[in-house]
Formats: C-alpha cells, sequence, structure tokens
C-alpha cells in the first residue's frame, strides 16, 4: 500500500510528486496518457512561467516529468473510473482507499486529485460531425494542417487569444469570433493580436453553426446586439471556449461545486480525510501552470501532516 497516490500528471500532479519523493513518501502518480504534461503539452509557448519566458509547452511538461524521474517517482498508466474508502484496522488508524482504474487496483493511505480540467465544446450544429475535419480544439497540435489557409478562432479568454496569434504565424486570415466588445484574455496577448495585420476580431458575435462538405468550408456567424446573421469562410473553426474539471469520476467522493471543481483551500484538503486536490480542479481564483504547481507543493505538506496525524 502506499503512503500517496496522485491522479493525474500535469503540472498540479508532476509537483506534487516531487514534493512527495523530497518528504520520503512512498508515492504512486497514475497518468491516463502515456505522455506527462497535461494541458500544457497541447501549448505552444508559456511566457509567464518564471524563468522561463517562452519555454514551448512540451518542453516544459517533458521538464516537469523528467524532474519527478530524477527523485525516482513511480507511474502508473490508467484511467481512474472510482475511488473508494475502506476503513482498515482500527479506529485511529487512517483510512484505506482503494484506487480502480481500466488498468489494475491500487491502495493508498492518501490520494492527491491532480485530473485537471479539459476544453468545452460549442454544442452548434455541425461540430461534432466536422471534428476532425477542421473542427479543432488544439491550434498547436492541428494548427500547420492550415498552413496558407484561413481559420476561425471562437472564444475570448487567454487559449483564444493565444491560439489566434499562434495561427496568424501559418494561415493566410485569421478570424477571432467573441460574443462580448472585449477580450477576457492578458493585456499584453491582447495587444499582440490586434497588431497582426491577418487577424480580425469578429465582436459580439457567436457560432450557430458549422457547414461543410466533407470538410469545413464556413461557420454561420450571429451578432448578438443586431441579431444579423452573416457566413465567413474557413477552412478551420478552433474553438477555444474554457474549460470543465475531469472530475465526473469522483463525483460524491468529496463536496464540488454546481461546475464540478472540487472545493478545498490552499492545503487541498477536501470534505473527505485524505483526499486532496491540486490544480485546475479545485475550486480556486487563478488556474494558472504556477498555481497548479503552488498547490501539489501544498497539497503535499497537507498530506505529510495528515499522515502524522496533525489533522
Ligand atoms: P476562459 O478564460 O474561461 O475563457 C473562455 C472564453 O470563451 C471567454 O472569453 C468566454 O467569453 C468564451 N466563452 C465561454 N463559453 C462560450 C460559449 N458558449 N460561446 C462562446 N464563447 C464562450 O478559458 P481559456 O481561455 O480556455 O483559459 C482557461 C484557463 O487557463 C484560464 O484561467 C486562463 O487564464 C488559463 N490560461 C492561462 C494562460 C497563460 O497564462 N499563458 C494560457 C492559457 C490559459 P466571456 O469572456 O464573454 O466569458
Amino acid at each position: 500500500m502506499h503512503d500517496l497516490i496522485i491522479v493525474g500528471s500535469g503540472p498540479a500532479g508532476l509537483s506534487a510528486a516531487v514534493y512527495a519523493m523530497r518528504a520520503g513518501l512512498d508515492t504512486l502518480v497514475i497518468e491516463k496518457d502515456p505522455v506527462s504534461g497535461g494541458q500544457i503539452l497541447i501549448t505552444y509557448e508559456v511566457d509567464n512561467y518564471l524563468g522561463l519566458p517562452g519555454i514551448n509547452g512540451f518542453d516544459m511538461g517533458t521538464k516537469f516529468r523528467e524532474h519527478a524521474d530524477k527523485l525516482g517517482a513511480k507511474f502508473a498508466e490508467g484511467t481512474v473510473s472510482s475511488i473508494t474508502t475502506e476503513k482498515k484496522g482500527s479506529d485511529t488508524e487512517a483510512p484505506l482507499f482503494k484506487v480502480t482504474t481500466d488498468l489494475g487496483e491500487h491502495e493508498a493511505k492518501t490520494i492527491i486529485l491532480a485530473t485537471g480540467a479539459s476544453h468545452n465544446k460549442l454544442g452548434v450544429k455541425g461540430e461534432e460531425e466536422f471534428t476532425g475535419r477542421g473542427v479543432s480544439y488544439c491550434a498547436t497540435c492541428d494548427g500547420a494542417f492550415f498552413r496558407n489557409k484561413v481559420a476561425v478562432v471562437n472564444g475570448g479568454g487567454d487559449v483564444a487569444v493565444e491560439d489566434a496569434i499562434f495561427l496568424a504565424r501559418g494561415c493566410s486570415k485569421v478570424y477571432l469570433v467573441h460574443r462580448r466588445d472585449e477580450l477576457r484574455a492578458a493585456k499584453i496577448l491582447q495587444q499582440e493580436l490586434l497588431a497582426l495585420p491577418n487577424v480580425e476580431v469578429v465582436w459580439d458575435s457567436v457560432i450557430e453553426e458549422v457547414k461543410g462538405d466533407n470538410k469545413v468550408t464556413a461557420v454561420s456567424v450571429k451578432n448578438v446586439k443586431s441579431g444579423e446573421t452573416k457566413d465567413i469562410e474557413t477552412d478551420a473553426l478552433f474553438v477555444a471556449i474554457g474549460i470543465h474539471p475531469l472530475t465526473e469520476a469522483f463525483s460524491g467522493l468529496a463536496d464540488m461545486d454546481d461546475n464540478g471543481y472540487i472545493i478545498a483551500g490552499e492545503d487541498g484538503a477536501t470534505s473527505t480525510p485524505g483526499i486532496f486536490v491540486a490544480g485546475d480542479s479545485r475550486k480556486k481564483r487563478l488556474r494558472q501552470i504556477v498555481t497548479a504547481v503552488a498547490d501539489g507543493a501544498n497539497a503535499v505538506t497537507a498530506v505529510q501532516d495528515f499522515l502524522i496525524g496533525k489533522e
């Protein structure tokens, strides 16, 4: 039985692994993908992580994993379907958690949930049909297919603006469709975007339909102020309208808010003793790599306190 199982190997999970190994905890990291790093793997450039300006997301994920490996962290592949609590031994003993994955079962005295978040879908006609045939959720992964072509990005947050800037380097024209008249993204990204000659922002507009034959040819866009609808001819639609936490498998395990974010303070302690949360799936104000990494460190400190009975 492990002292600690960390579910997820993004920045929060890998940071937790580093701190847990340094604390001498018998730790297992369970990851659903064979490559560690989480969402940063599909980020072409991270420019706000202290000391590593402009680092490529994949390189950053690789560095994080190498750090955990160097300290001897153990990894197991598997998608977690449930975590159950079993009280073992005397009442004073810590409960035992059984983690079930598609590839086996593991046991630990404590758990850190670090499963992060995933992209939202628009839910409009044609989106599903044309996914992989022009509709994408990852500009870094699929942008190269649209070199010298037209792309539409939907959203107004950091991801949408970063995607539009990235795509503008290779595409002939990029439209950024946003539902309001103001972007949510960091000001420095907005300035960079608005200075690009081949980017056009379509304000106050929502995408109502993705059109095409065997691949995307246009998106139907409605101006929410005037009610006017028009088609924008395009080869691709990149959807970047936010994220949702990957916590479905943990329903009932710990208190969550209405959107599925796990409720916990900075120490990551959830409503269930022995279960901790770190990273983007925790209910918090700022979801960044630096806050995920900090969450991982804090959660391990709380795990140590829990294991020596300070709680
Ligand atoms: P986000 O910040 O939540 O932005 C989502 C955007 O999509 C918003 O502009 C929102 O519009 C729009 N939107 C939401 N639902 C929509 C819908 N149904 N139809 C049309 N538009 C819709 O999400 P994100 O950009 O994916 O970023 C996720 C998190 O990662 C954020 O906390 C972000 O700061 C962080 N992040 C940070 C960096 C960085 O620091 N370098 C890079 C990437 C991501 P409204 O503005 O009108 O709400």
